[in-house]
């Protein structure tokens, strides 16, 4: 650290403080990260165990523009970091009937594929995904790449744009709704019903805007990072090494020090017991918000909106080696519960997970070989679970291992 250099402390190495102590020391502080773990990443981290390799959390890469574009404002070449290929198949799904669509990334082949297997017309589909495409176009830049808390973007342009269009939004009907009004075919409902889960959504809640999710992969694509997610975690990691931030693992920020609306610095606790503070002129805080109000500023008043919002969904994972090879099953698959509308009301409702639940299974050991022994495979096994009211999880845990194993 220079005489004059504002310092920063960022709190924790998820992938959203990654990319904030990059800005960050783009922007001059000196950074230092506050880790509790004993390994960066968060959510976006790895499992190894007797020769198989599991992402922890996320398994579908989705806009890598946002990551290459960390590296891009370093002035670095991204691919000397990390290299990604897009999938020309999403997603395999099967269906209780029997049936298993493939979901081809491309709009036209995926289309055909429908027409073919569920007899929906094609153009259904394609004018379904162009609509999807314009409600991203639409909300991009007011919700995603700008914040909702600064009053001067409610009166740019692009708020503007979207405000003249909001009927085209289908903002005040559901999911749902929208989906059964555009498809004859109920499975196809269920298909795109699903991706309100991306967010952890329920799609007979959730507003029709959120059908801005399959542009993501049919528009924008879907990524697999050589190495696995992992690497993206690992790759930002030294990006910001490179640019002199600093990893403090093991050590969980127990406070924000401020006084009044200046922030001071912060109390943390080392893996061996030992408190310490750091003084900081500026404080990045990548805990959950509730987290960070509650725990970490227990003497400022929490903005009770923010606070109060309801949950998204959760999940359950197991995380399987598999001494055998499926050629039927592809890098991402979904089996499909029977009734959709019921699994949904069981989570959100009665905060259970219904006896016949969806399974999400990724095996990325299609794609990336070495992530399993020969002739292996790794089993990530996931089911939405609702979000943790206080429920018995063992209990839940072993009713969805019996319904996976069922199924
Ligand atoms: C099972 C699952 C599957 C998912 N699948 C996908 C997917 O396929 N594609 C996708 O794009 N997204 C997916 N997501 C969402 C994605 O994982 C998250 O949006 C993203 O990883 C969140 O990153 P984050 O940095 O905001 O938070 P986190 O990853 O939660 O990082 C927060 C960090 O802060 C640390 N921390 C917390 N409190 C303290 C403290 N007091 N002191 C110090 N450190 C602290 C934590 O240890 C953690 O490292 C998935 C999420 C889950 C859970």
């Amino acid at each position: 650290m220079t005489k004059n250099q504002s310092s920063a402390i960022v709190i924790g190495a998820g992938i959203a403080g990654l990319a904030a102590s990059i800005r960050l020391a783009l922007k001059g502080f000196s950074v230092l990260v506050l880790e509790a773990n004993a390994y960066p990443g968060g959510k976006l981290s790895e499992i190894e165990e007797k020769g198989y390799r599991f992402d922890a959390g996320p398994s579908l890469f989705t806009m890598p523009q946002y990551v290459d574009e960390l590296f891009a404002l370093a002035g670095k070449n991204p691919r000397d970091y990390f290299h990604y290929h897009r999938l020309p198949l999403l997603c395999k799904y099967f269906y209780e009937d029997g049936l298993v669509l493939e979901a081809h990334a491309e709009p036209e082949k995926f289309a055909r594929e429908v027409e073919e297997k569920m007899g929906e017309p094609a153009e259904n589909i394609l004018r379904f995904l162009t609509k999807s495409a314009e409600k991203y176009q639409l909300t991009n830049e007011v919700f995603l790449e700008n914040s909702l808390h600064r009053l001067q973007n409610y009166f740019s342009k692009a708020t503007g744009w979207g405000l003249i269009n909001f009927h085209k939004l289908d903002a005040f009907e559901t999911m749902h709704a929208v989906n059964q009004r555009s498809f004859r075919d109920p499975r196809l409902v269920q298909f795109f019903n699903r991706y309100a889960t991306y967010n952890g959504s329920n799609p007979y809640q959730t507003p029709g805007t959120m059908n801005i999710i399959p542009h993501l992969e049919f528009g924008i694509g879907a990524y697999f990072p050589k190495g696995g997610m992992y690497q993206i975690t690992q790759s930002l990691v030294r990006l910001a090494q490179d640019l002199g931030v600093v990893f403090q693992l093991g050590c969980r920020a127990e406070e924000i020090i401020h006084q009044g609306p200046k922030v001071e610095g912060v109390r943390y606790r080392q893996s061996d017991g030992q408190e310490n503070i750091l003084r900081a002129d500026c404080v990045v805080s990548n805990m959950d918000i509730v987290g960070t109000y509650r725990h970490l500023l227990p003497r400022l008043k929490a903005p009770r909106r923010l606070v109060s919002q309801p949950k998204s969904s959760s999940a359950i994972i197991f995380y399987w080696g598999v001494r055998q090879s499926f050629p039927a099953l592809a890098l991402h698959n979904i089996f499909f519960s029977q009734d959709y509308q019921a699994e949904f009301a069981s989570m959100f409702e009665s905060q259970w997970i219904h006896p016949d639940p969806t399974v999400y299974l990724n095996i990325s050991a299609k794609e990336a070989p070495e992530d399993a022994p020969p002739g292996c495979e790794n089993w990530f096994v996931m089911v939405n679970a609702p979000n943790n009211a206080g429920q018995d999880w063992d209990k839940l845990i072993a009713q969805v291992r019996r319904s996976v194993l069922k199924n």
